[in-house]
């Protein structure tokens, strides 16, 4: 067994981060943190209640006064010194990912870790970069010109996939543009984003900035989206609670981001490089377990490439090593849980009645919610392999002829988050990443973001982008500020109450 991340004992007497300060859940039900790599509890903590998503409400609302009245320049150095106080504590963070996600510590080294740090420093920069358009006098007798302001408290609720990442994300631009924020972690991953909000406090920003409520979906989350003070719902997860949160975020008249689900096609074209697509379709299959919202699920691959491609992958996908996260040979960790990992199994067991099963498509012995990377192929288009979202290490691939066919094919789920194309002619490629109906299209590869660039769907999808200088656009609401230039009393509009007298 590797090196285990050890839960600070601060988190078993609060998990709950309000106004600057840990503090106990009031739902009288407590919640067990599960290890699932060992099928372990590692943490058990009381659940936030009403109480306490009231109190994060209130204590955003106490500072947004207070934070929406910085300058850029004093919310800059502050994310600049949160970056610093991420990246003291990289060693830290990666390990309690590991822990209660089961990631390899090489992704959260990696990937996870710097990438917030990184998105954190990008946000201290872009905090300087708000402003209105250019004012004019667009009507000859007044100067127009457009404020752009915060929105107030954001009620912000995040998945487990990739908890530290998420919680960076909803937070970030939030606060950056000058708003105060209360997120909702999902359930099963409290640990980082309490690790986040500390670090953000000893950076020195104020209490209340970013306040952290561990509860369920049903009542803390529900709670926090149908809140009266909170005036912006953000929400990342599937798109079966994206509705639910949407019809409540309606209710009370809020603005809403919803990032949703996805079911990203891989298209390779005849003319692709074949070594490249089965690394890049292995690689983006496999990333996180599978439990990536852009991960690559469905590779349509022209017939000449078809069963070099499939085999390629089968080949490949059996060298991976599942293991201990903790170890650093190991490739491929368990699902987020259980739960999770019989979900995947029924869709794969689902699949054995209408498709091949090519390679995988078991759970290894052990008390760890492991499963196989697995390879599946002869599956109609229409059925449910195909189309809905496993959100495990199972990729299908299915055959095509023209590159019409292709592209249609990789456009036929309800989904539009991320897709890709391989080809080395480039106005095939041109033509992919005009067609292709989703908010990101990777050409001759798939999974790589950057802080710099916008991440969000199309369709069921979602709506609405994380990162980049377009998030502001979630985040801050524009006015239009009109002043007049005659300085005379009777205007010429007013003849239209006053005749002409
Ligand atoms: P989920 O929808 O089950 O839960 C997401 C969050 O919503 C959790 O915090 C949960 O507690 C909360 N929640 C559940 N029911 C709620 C309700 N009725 N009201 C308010 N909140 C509620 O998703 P998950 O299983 O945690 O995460 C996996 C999903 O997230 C996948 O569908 C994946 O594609 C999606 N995802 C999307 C993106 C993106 O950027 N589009 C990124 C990561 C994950």
């Amino acid at each position: 067994m590797g090196n285990r991340y050890r839960v600070p004992d601060r988190f078993t007497a609060g998990a709950q981060y309000i106004g600057g300060r840990l503090r106990p859940g009031s739902s009288g039900r407590d919640h067990a943190v599960v290890d699932p790599a060992t099928g372990e509890r590692v943490l058990t903590y009381a659940l936030a209640g009403r109480d306490d998503v009231d109190a994060a409400v209130a204590a955003a609302r106490a500072a947004f006064p207070g934070w929406a009245g910085t300058t850029p320049g004093e919310r800059s150095a502050a994310l600049h010194r949160f970056a610093g106080a991420l990246a003291e504590l990289a060693g830290e963070l990666a390990l309690a990912e590991s822990l209660q996600c089961g990631k390899p510590v090489r992704l959260t080294r990696e990937f996870d870790v710097p990438g917030t740090i990184d998105n954190t420093a990008f946000f201290a920069g872009a905090a300087r970069q708000l402003e209105g358009r250019a004012a004019g006098e667009y009507s000859g007798d007044h100067t127009s010109y457009v404020r752009r302001e915060p929105i107030g408290v954001i009620g912000s609720i995040a998945p487990w996939n990739y908890p530290l990442q998420m919680a960076a994300w909803k937070v970030l631009p939030a606060v950056a543009a000058g708003n105060t924020v209360v997120l909702k972690p999902a359930e099963l991953t409290p640990l980082t984003s309490l690790l986040f909000a500390e670090a953000a406090t000893e950076a020195g920003i104020p209490d209340g900035v970013i306040n952290i409520v561990n509860g369920a979906g049903r009542d803390a989350g529900e709670q926090l989206v149908s809140h009266p003070d909170v005036a912006m719902t953000s929400f990342t997860g599937s798109t079966a609670v994206g509705k639910r949160v949407a019809e409540l975020a309606t209710a009370t008249v809020k603005r809403l981001h919803l990032e949703l689900g996805g079911k990203a096609p891989f298209v390779v074209f005849d003319d692709a490089d074949l070594e490249a697509a089965v690394h890049g379709a292995v690689a983006g299959a496999l990333i996180n377990t599978g439990q990536d919202c852009t991960a690559a699920t469905r590779a349509y691959v022209q017939r000449p490439l078809y069963e070099a491609f499939t085999a390629g992958v089968a080949d490949l996908m059996a060298t991976v090593r599942l293991g201990d996260p903790f170890e650093e040979s190991t490739d491929l960790g368990p699902l987020i849980s259980h739960a999770q990992r019989d979900r995947v199994a029924g869709f794969v067991q689902r699949a054995r009645g209408y498709a091949t099963v090519v390679t995988g498509g078991s759970a290894p012995e052990g008390p760890g919610a492991y499963y196989r990377p697995t390879l599946i192929t002869g599956a109609a288009q229409e059925s449910e392999i195909v189309q809905a979202e496993v959100f495990g290490p199972v990729l299908v691939v299915l055959p095509f002829d023209g590159d019409d066919e292709g592209l249609a094919l990789a456009n036929d789920t309800p989904y539009g988050l991320a897709a890709s194309a391989w080809t080395r002619d480039v106005y095939r490629a041109a033509r992919a990443t005009r067609e292709l109906r989703a908010g990101c299209v990777w050409v001759n590869d798939h999974i790589p973001i950057i802080s710099e660039m916008p991440h969000g769907g199309y369709r069921a999808s979602g709506f609405g982008k994380d990162m980049s200088l377009y998030s502001f656009e979630e985040y801050t609401q524009v006015k239009h500020v009109m002043y007049d230039n005659t300085a005379v009393a009777a205007k010429d509009w007013h003849r239209t109450i006053f005749g002409d007298r």
